[in-house]
Formats: C-alpha cells, sequence, structure tokens
C-alpha cells in the first residue's frame, strides 16, 4: 500500500498549482541531479514582440511583414503568433487562406509555402542557408526570421522574447537546494541562447539544436550523470519544457516536468508533473515538498 504521506504531499503541490501524476515522481524527485531547461516559453515568457522590421531594395516593411504572416498563417509556433498578431494590427487586413497552399512547416527551421504562386520561405538564418539563399547577417538583440521571396532574399523581422521575472531566483535556489548541474536546450541562435544564459547564471547552455538534437544531449547529460553518481537509481535528471519541439525530450527524462499555461496538449498528457502558472520557480517548491513528505514516509 502507498503510504499516507505521498498522498499528502501530492495534495500540498496540487494546492500550489503543482500537478504530480504519481507517487513515484514525487520520490523521484527527491533525488533529482540536474535539472535542464528548454528556453523559449519554458525560461522566456514565449510571448515575441516584433522589434523590427529590415527591408529591402525589391520589397518594402510591409510587403515583408505580409509575406511573413502568410507564411506564418497556420504555425501556432509562438514567433508564428507574433507576426500574425503584428499584420492584424499594422494592417487591419486578415489573411485571405485562398492564397496560401504546400504549407511545410520545419520545426527548428522556420516555414515554407506558395502564396500567390511565388514560394515564401520564413525562418532562421539555417533555413536559408540550406536554401541557398545568401542572407546579410542580421546583428540586433533579438532573435531573427528571415523571409525569401522565390529565392531571393526579400527582408528579415527582428523579435524578442523576455526571461521569465522568476527564472533567475528559480536557477539561483535550484543551486541553493544542491542540484549540481542546471542546463538550458535552445533551437535558437548561440547569441540568444548564450545572451539568456548569462543572465540567468545558467551553467550549461546548448544551443541551434533541432529537436532530435535535443534529445542526444539531455541523453548525454543522463550518461554523465549516472557517472558521477554510480549508486543512483534512475530518476534523476529532470527536464522542464512547454513542448513545441521539445516533446520527445519531456517523454525521454527521468521526470519531465510541462508548463501547463504555454504548453500543448500533448506535452500535458506526456509530462509526469504540470506546472500550472508556467512559473518555473515552482521546481523548487515541488522538490521541497517531495522533501518534507520523505521525511513523514520514511
Ligand atoms: P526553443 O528551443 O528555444 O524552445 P524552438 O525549437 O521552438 O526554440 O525554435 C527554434 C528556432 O527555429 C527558433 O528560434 C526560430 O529561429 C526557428 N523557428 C521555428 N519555428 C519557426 C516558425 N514557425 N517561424 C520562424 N522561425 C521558426
Ligand atoms: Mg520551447
Amino acid at each position: 500500500s502507498i503510504p499516507l504521506g505521498f498522498f499528502g504531499g501530492i495534495g500540498a503541490a496540487s494546492s500550489k498549482g503543482i500537478l504530480i501524476k504519481g507517487s513515484n515522481y514525487l520520490e523521484a524527485l527527491n533525488s533529482v541531479d540536474a535539472v535542464v531547461f528548454d528556453k523559449t516559453g519554458t525560461l522566456t515568457d514565449g510571448i515575441f514582440r516584433v522589434a523590427k522590421i529590415l527591408d529591402s531594395p525589391e520589397f518594402t516593411k510591409e510587403q515583408v511583414l505580409k509575406f511573413a504572416a502568410y507564411a506564418e498563417n497556420h504555425s501556432t509556433h509562438p514567433i508564428a503568433v507574433s507576426i500574425q498578431k503584428m499584420f492584424e494590427e499594422k494592417s487591419g487586413n486578415q489573411i485571405d487562406e485562398n492564397r496560401i497552399s504546400d504549407i511545410r512547416e520545419r520545426p527548428g527551421f522556420g516555414i515554407q509555402v506558395q502564396m500567390d504562386g511565388k514560394q515564401i520561405l520564413a525562418g532562421n538564418a539555417r533555413l536559408m542557408t540550406e536554401a541557398g539563399i545568401a542572407v546579410n547577417e542580421v546583428q540586433e538583440a533579438g532573435s531573427i526570421v528571415y523571409i525569401a521571396v522565390d529565392h531571393a532574399y526579400a527582408g528579415a523581422i527582428v523579435i524578442a522574447d523576455e526571461a521569465k521575472k522568476d527564472s533567475k531566483a528559480a536557477v539561483k535556489g535550484l543551486r541553493n537546494l544542491g542540484i549540481g548541474l542546471i542546463a538550458m536546450l535552445t533551437g535558437d541562435s548561440r547569441r540568444i541562447g548564450d545572451k539568456i544564459g548569462k543572465e540567468l547564471e545558467i551553467g550549461e547552455t546548448y544551443s541551434e539544436l533541432l529537436p532530435h538534437q535535443k534529445v542526444e544531449i539531455l541523453e548525454r547529460l543522463m550518461l554523465e550523470n549516472k557517472k558521477k553518481n554510480p549508486s543512483r537509481k534512475p530518476g534523476n535528471v529532470l527536464f522542464v519544457g512547454d513542448g513545441i519541439n521539445d516533446a520527445p525530450v519531456l517523454a525521454r527524462a527521468d521526470i519531465g516536468v510541462a508548463m501547463g499555461g504555454v504548453g500543448s496538449d500533448a506535452a500535458i498528457e506526456a509530462a509526469d508533473i504540470v506546472i500550472m502558472n508556467d512559473e518555473p520557480s515552482k521546481i523548487i517548491t515541488a522538490i521541497q515538498i517531495a522533501r518534507k513528505t520523505r521525511k513523514i514516509v520514511w
């Protein structure tokens, strides 16, 4: 039978907006050695502001935004949603879906569509390089979405995403609890990854990762952790994400934690623990409750 203390712990967590899907995860929280965070939507708001639009000799800013919004119309990525909103606010127009076809979303790259018979690409430098399109690398304080029309550079959109208010306190608090490794994985550029990592004082930052590379890094960290702590049972590398391009990592981690607010339904389903209000510092609360529960149970 399950000791009463576990139910008390799960109840205490749930009253703080932390959904723990079983007493085994509460127990596992006691032996967390490493906490690995996703960036966008997890440590940052995932609500992007369009900071700047860059035009080109061929296209105006209005045209660049329009191409981007048409390309991003079907995507639910936070970058796409911000571009859609910006277009609607600035132009007052709605997207005419009949003008778009052949939509190909590329996780970790961006998106490709046909619009009025033209091919539109919207995405990062990696997408442009892959398509053989030369771009002037933009040096701005934000994530850059490059736009290409029929294989020619058309312009770019600079968008900014900021760290959540309690992200820094979360990292510091985890360190104070004795968590040895705190890391961040992101599909975003090295420039942005390093900037956020430094700001939040994260030990290790891995950038420019495709979804399957996020899994590879997590597995490497899990292996290294096992070597450092050979007597440990499994259950000690915790990953926190929102499920947009990181659902496979969420599933692979010893303890997968999803953000309940911004998180995708699939992520919430796949996770072992759900943080309802999306505050990363709730990981600290969860570990503290687990440690208290253990004292009562044993
Ligand atoms: P993170 O790992 O930080 O949560 P993602 O894996 O979701 O980030 O995205 C990685 C990168 O891929 C983004 O920073 C962006 O450059 C690019 N990207 C992904 N989807 C899109 C999209 N729909 N439009 C434009 N760029 C995108
Ligand atoms: Mg994310």
